[in-house]
């Protein structure tokens, strides 16, 4: 660098530099490379720090406040003053914004006051002006209400249509008279009181005051015939319906709770069953079940699966302990026939002792064949009972080792059922779970490979009907025919899954787009030709569906999705097609 020290030499360089690095020769540029050739460096920095102690203390008390010190935090944390400034330039625009015209409008209600309307009258017109005043709590809110009040005068509606917006209880309803000369129709009011009697009582089981004034609330309906009862109704009706919205809101919490309640105890259990494997399969069900927006339908599924495993495990474990019983019982007479044998030969010595006596002190050899013929024959005695001993322990032993071998069979099968977690009852193809497990695992060997890998997404068309035409149960079969097919078209390395209801996820393993399409429109041929039968006749299923190609950096859920979507389109286009996404 040139030996710079006076300010004009520092300047010239500065110029001369930018012209040779072609830097644009912006100020603030400038700015920089005069500090640099002069050594002072001193380029100016973002205060970050002070400003960001500056939008800690914003106030943040309401949405709007809230809003823009969010909006200041991310400018100072993108150190953006194009951003501090826009932000605060709207802020400004805001706070400037033009004021209320309270002349312009008290000059509409005057004129609109004194002017003649169909529909309304000047009583009412007063009556609805004080409602406004009395009701509207703040001069904005007055102004807006007065506002709407002059406008639908203006346009000949009933005054008190302004109030709609108003918590007015006892407010009057108005409106143009319904053609049987009712104040409403009457359609509407026996609609009312379907829905307050009907529909209401079901969700206000819990709360009987509630469910009693729906019902009163539901008789005036249907009794009211003049604008002043429709008008008292329009009142309790506004009452009410606050009333209702914290019982609403109520019943929502404790659904949360509950549910939140349920997800505790279910974690507590897995804690306490780390080494029961059929338990934990149970347990990861429930847990996935809670953890997704519940449906009766799901719900169902759910206890139905339960059921079939808790009575089947129930079963291999019974079965289990029975032989574990057996095995005991076994064992424990196997030590009495070793406590027999030790008895038997305990008397044998005892009386061949007797016997050795009896011989020492004889001295006739007809006493002394006498003896012999004794000792013989406990001799054959403790013989035979040795022989006998032998075989009952040879074959029990062989029955402890089938007893072993049975109980190790159950242990096995016990787990296996603990796997049939993964796995859809009704039809046999994996369940959500299982499936997550069989595309992690494929996407793994498909990345190792480097191989092509598509997920399809399959929908029955048209399901409702056969569920109605034929009920639920030929449904079902319906769905084990469709999973089978599936199964006898696809090549085994293909996976089937059960992705809800009457959607089947089908992975292609090793397959390119093209090449999976066409194996889903085999599947399609195939349920052309297999036909489900049901009493003798033939059912057509059809389905629509969608592929799509596992992207090189694509997680699966967003392949998943993309399927879903082209499924989507698949029906849209008239069903029973595939789709490539
Ligand atoms: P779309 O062609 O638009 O798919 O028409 P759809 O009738 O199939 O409509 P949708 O997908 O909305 O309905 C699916 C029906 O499948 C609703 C539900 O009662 C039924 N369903 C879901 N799961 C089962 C099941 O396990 N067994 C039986 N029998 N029916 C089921
Ligand atoms: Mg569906
Ligand atoms: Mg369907």
């Amino acid at each position: 660098m040139a030996d710079t020290q006076q300010p004009s030499d520092i300047a010239r360089e500065t110029l001369r530099q930018l012209a040779l690095r072609r830097t644009p020769p912006t100020p603030d540029n400038y700015r920089t490379l005069y500090h640099e050739i002069a050594g002072t460096a001193a380029a100016e920095t973002f205060p970050e720090r002070a400003l960001k102690a500056l939008s800690a203390g914003l106030p943040r008390a309401t949405q709007e406040q809230m809003r823009f010190a969010r909006q200041i935090d991310t400018a100072v944390g993108e150190g953006s003053w194009d951003a501090i400034k826009a932000t605060l330039t709207e802020l400004l625009n805001k706070t400037a914004a033009a004021p209320p015209n309270w002349s312009g409008l008290i000059r509409d209600l005057l004129s609109q006051y004194e002017a003649r309307h169909a529909g309304t009258t000047p009583a009412k017109k007063r009556e609805a002006l004080e409602h406004v005043l009395a009701a509207s709590g703040t001069p904005d809110i007055l102004f807006t209400r007065l506002q709407s009040l002059v406008r639908n005068w203006a346009q000949g509606i009933a005054a008190e249509g302004a109030l709609t917006d108003a918590a007015a209880p006892g407010a009057a309803a108005g409106g143009a008279p319904a053609a049987d000369g009712r104040p409403i129709s009457a359609e509407l009011q026996e609609l009312l009181a379907q829905l307050l009697v009907n529909t209401l009582s079901v969700l206000l089981g819990d709360t009987p005051e509630l469910n009693k004034e729906a019902a009163g609330l539901a008789a005036d309906i249907r009794a009211a015939a003049t604008a002043e009862q429709i008008a008292a109704f329009t009142g309790r009706l506004k009452k009410f319906s606050y009333r209702l919205q914290f019982v609403a809101e109520d019943q929502a919490e404790l659904r949360g709770a509950l549910l939140h309640l349920l997800q505790l105890i279910i974690e507590n259990i897995s804690e306490l069953v780390v080494d029961d494997r059929w338990l934990q399969g149970q347990v990861s069900v429930v847990r996935e079940l809670v953890g997704q927006p519940l449906s009766l339908r799901q719900l169902d599924d759910v206890e139905r699966r339960m059921k079939d495993l808790i009575y089947k495990q129930s079963n291999l474990k019974r079965n289990l302990s029975d032989a574990q019983e057996r095995l005991k019982a076994m064992l424990a007479s196997f030590v009495d026939r070793l406590a027999d044998f030790a008895s038997t030969t305990g008397e044998y010595h005892e009386r061949i002792g007797v016997c050795a006596d009896k011989i020492s002190k004889s001295n006739d050899i007809t006493e002394l064949s006498d003896v012999l013929d004794v000792v013989m024959q406990e001799t054959r005695t403790v013989q035979l009972a040795a022989q006998r001993s032998r075989d009952e322990l040879l074959e029990m032993r062989a029955r402890v080792q089938e007893a072993e071998q049975e109980v190790a069979r159950l242990q096995d099968e016990l787990a296996q059922t603990s796997e049939m977690v993964r796995h859809d009852t009704l039809t046999g193809a994996l369940n959500r779970k299982g499936m997550d497990e069989a595309i992690e695992r494929e996407v793994g060997r498909a990345r190792r490979r480097n191989s092509a890998m598509c997920v399809a997404m399959l929908d029955i068309d048209n399901f409702k009907r056969i569920n109605d035409s034929f009920g639920h149960d030929v449904g079902d079969q319906a769905l084990v025919h469709l999973a089978q097919v599936v199964r006898e078209t696809l090549r085994p390395q293909d996976t089937l899954a059960r992705y809800g209801g009457e959607e089947f996820v089908i992975i292609l393993a090793d397959t390119a787009l093209d090449d999976a399409v066409n194996a889903m429109v085999r599947v399609q041929r195939e349920l052309t030709r297999k036909f489900f039968m049901h009493r003798n006749e033939k059912l057509l299923i059809t389905f629509s569906c969608g592929v799509a190609e596992l992207g090189a950096e694509e997680a699966p859920p967003g392949a998943i999705k993309r399927a879903d979507q082209a499924m989507y389109l698949a029906k849209r286009a008239g069903k029973n097609r595939v789709v490539a996404a």
